[in-house]
């Protein structure tokens, strides 16, 4: 996995951001609350500065988050072996540090953003988090399952169980939350069907017909 900067993708990712509420996150007010002087007039110029006055302080954070990444790569890649029986060490993952804190994926490059003031341990989780959607993503892809909001919620729902592993825990040093309290109650459900079926394909399959059931109200 790479892990750099894009300075070209967080002035798309601010444009994106500033004005956008999503879940109840109010992302426009994240950014100005740490960048209160960052305006869509500015914006270009304001972040070529900020990566050019904080650029050590940056670096340092660049060099700590390939250490997170050490922390975890062995355990977490071994354990996407065992259950999804694929190695995933030689993808090609790339981690883009950020300045603002909105951590979006790109699942058709890979690719993701970290938001560099997170602690060292959230590093790893947010790392953790996005390569196990990536390779919960291609092995469905592979089953042939298409994209749909259920198989969105069926992928945070894995990662809170998958995450909360007692190798993966050590590993990480974070328990895996749900970020989305609405799939509370489904988590309790899926957690039966992941006892019941190990294998993945049946479990994933078995999953999705359950979440049928479900009613998506967002
Ligand atoms: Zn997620």
């Amino acid at each position: 996995m790479k892990i750099q900067f894009n300075k070209q993708l967080d002035k798309e990712v601010y444009l994106a951001f500033c004005d956008a509420v999503v879940g109840g996150t109010d992302f426009g007010k994240k950014i100005r609350d740490e960048h209160p002087d960052i305006t869509k007039e500015n914006y270009s110029d304001y972040i070529d500065s900020f990566y050019a006055s904080e650029k050590e302080m940056l670096e340092n954070t660049l060099r700590d988050t390939e250490k997170c990444f050490d922390e975890i790569k062995d355990t977490l890649f071994s354990e996407l072996q065992k259950y999804f029986s694929k190695d995933y060490r030689e993808e090609k993952y790339t981690c883009y540090l950020s300045i603002f804190d909105c951590n979006p994926r790109y699942l058709e490059s890979k690719s993701f953003q970290v938001y560099y003031q997170r602690s060292h341990t959230m590093r790893k989780e947010v790392i953790a988090h996005e390569l196990t959607h990536f390779a919960f993503y291609d092995f469905c892809n592979e089953l042939g399952i298409k994209d749909s909001d259920a198989l969105w919620e069926l992928s945070e729902i894995f990662n809170v169980i998958f995450l909360n592993l007692p190798p993966l825990q050590e590993a990480i040093g974070a328990e895996e939350l749900l970020f989305y309290p609405d799939l509370k109650d489904k988590l309790e459900e899926i957690k039966q069907i992941w006892t019941k079926y190990p294998d993945a394909k049946y479990f994933i399959e078995a999953s999705l017909r359950r979440n049928l059931l479900f009613v998506h109200n967002e």
